[in-house]
């Protein structure tokens, strides 16, 4: 089988089939579904381990069901570079969003192996068991457990079958009370760095292989309901309409334009309903998501007050009520200057150019900045930076490329004094 290369396949194409070979575990097939401990979640787990423990490193479960192996430095017991990222998937996704990030950096330990390198600092390559939320409707689980943050009420979500994560928990021989012990001790981790996808089309557009993230945008989410007053769409005059779906297409214009030419600042409605919205009938009623983000807490803040703001201009002139539900609220996580210059430097070592962007899209080290300092490396996405979707691709030479700067990094790592 493809995933079992020799050590002297290049590491680049190493790295690929080592994706492709682990998509061979889903619940549907023809597609990528791995979710929270299913059938094929631990068969993922079970072929990480292989792998891991075939690149010379000690591997444990936890109580969340993160696959953890550790690569020991000089001396054992020494505090640990984290690294890392998910192995689950979304329903019909793509092959290397969080996978890769757990992938390389075995690939890359699995060399230092072979050379019979170790370092001053011990190395633990995370998998971590669930990020995406969608089995129990409930995100980061895998590294919350590793922050020590992990949501007890959570333990009573359902799945689609009615079982709750308790319950799916315990059988598959994981126990739900041992999960406090999941937490790792701050002062054994020197820092988290998390090898992610752009799942965008930046790197893509600029001809760049890597870039360095800046920080996790922080978001604000809101559900609108406006209503106005249904009407016979021949009888009513235009003028004393009050046409709830155009008063909410005014306000979604006004946040594309809100948003627009600020880098970073993203605004999205990606729901739209006219709810028993008929084609002859003026609507009375629209219902619609907002979706805000930005690497910068007080930009966003700026931009939803705004945006606020404008819906009451707006529903005022139209003379349609407006009914504003906050969802979420999230602020944003900033990656450690002091990682990111590091960062920065293996990528110029390369002979690369060094891009600095933010990521829109949510990720593990979110959860584990609660314990250290995170950075991550964004590497770039074909296919226009298409993601969560099984066309979602990268090539070889930029799986290599990463994994010579990952190798690079470490080498060079030196811990914040
Ligand atoms: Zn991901």
């Amino acid at each position: 089988m493809a995933a079992n290369l020799s050590p002297a396949a290049d590491i680049g194409t190493r790295i690929m089939a080592w994706a492709h070979a682990l998509a061979v575990h889903t619940e549907q097939p023809g597609m990528l579904t791995r979710t929270y401990l299913t059938e094929a979640h631990h068969g993922a787990a079970a072929q990480l381990t292989e792998w891991m423990q075939a690149a010379g490193m000690t591997v444990r479960r936890d109580a969340a069901g993160n696959v953890i192996g550790r690569y020991e430095g000089t001396e054992p017991g020494a505090p640990a570079l984290l690294t890392g990222s998910h192995f689950d998937t979304v329903r019909d996704g793509g092959r290397f969003d969080g996978n890769l990030g757990v992938i390389l950096p075995i690939a890359c330990v699995a060399e230092w192996n072979r050379q019979g390198r170790r370092f001053p600092f011990a190395i633990e390559v995370v998998g971590f068991a669930e990020e995406e939320g969608v089995r129990f409707k409930a995100t980061l689980l895998g590294s919350r457990a590793i922050a020590g943050t992990f949501d007890n009420n959570v333990l009573g979500n359902v799945d689609d079958s009615g079982k709750t994560m308790r319950e799916v928990m315990a059988a598959a021989g994981f126990d739900p009370a041992g999960l406090p012990a999941a937490a790792h001790d701050p002062k054994k981790v020197l820092a988290f760095i998390e090898v992610h996808i752009e799942q965008g089309p930046v790197l893509l557009n600029e001809g760049l292989p890597v870039g360095v993230v800046t920080a996790i945008s922080g978001a604000s989410r809101f559900i609108i309901e406006l209503e106005g007053l249904a009407g016979h769409a021949g009888t009513v005059p235009m003028d004393m309409r009050r046409d709830a779906a155009m008063a909410g297409a005014e306000i979604g214009l006004y946040i594309e334009k809100r948003c627009g030419g600020k880098p970073g600042l993203v605004g999205t409605v990606g729901q739209f309903n006219v709810p028993n919205g008929a084609t002859n009938v003026v609507p009375g009623r629209a219902v619609f998501s907002i979706d805000i983000r930005c690497g910068d807490d007080a930009e966003r803040e700026a931009a939803v007050n705004d945006v606020l703001a404008e819906i009451e201009r707006v529903c005022t002139r139209r003379n349609v009520r407006a009914q504003v539900r906050k969802t979420h609220e999230a602020k944003s996580v900033p990656c450690a200057p002091w990682l990111q210059e590091q960062w920065a430097a293996a990528i110029a070592r390369q002979g690369v150019p060094v891009r600095h962007l933010p990521s829109g899209a949510g990720h593990d080290s979110m959860a584990i900045a609660a314990i250290a300092d995170v950075a991550m490396l964004f590497v770039r996405c074909g296919n226009g930076g298409i993601s969560h979707h099984p066309t979602e691709i990268m090539t070889a030479a930029d799986a290599e490329l990463s994994a010579r700067v990952f190798t690079d990094f470490v080498e060079h790592f030196q811990r914040q004094q």
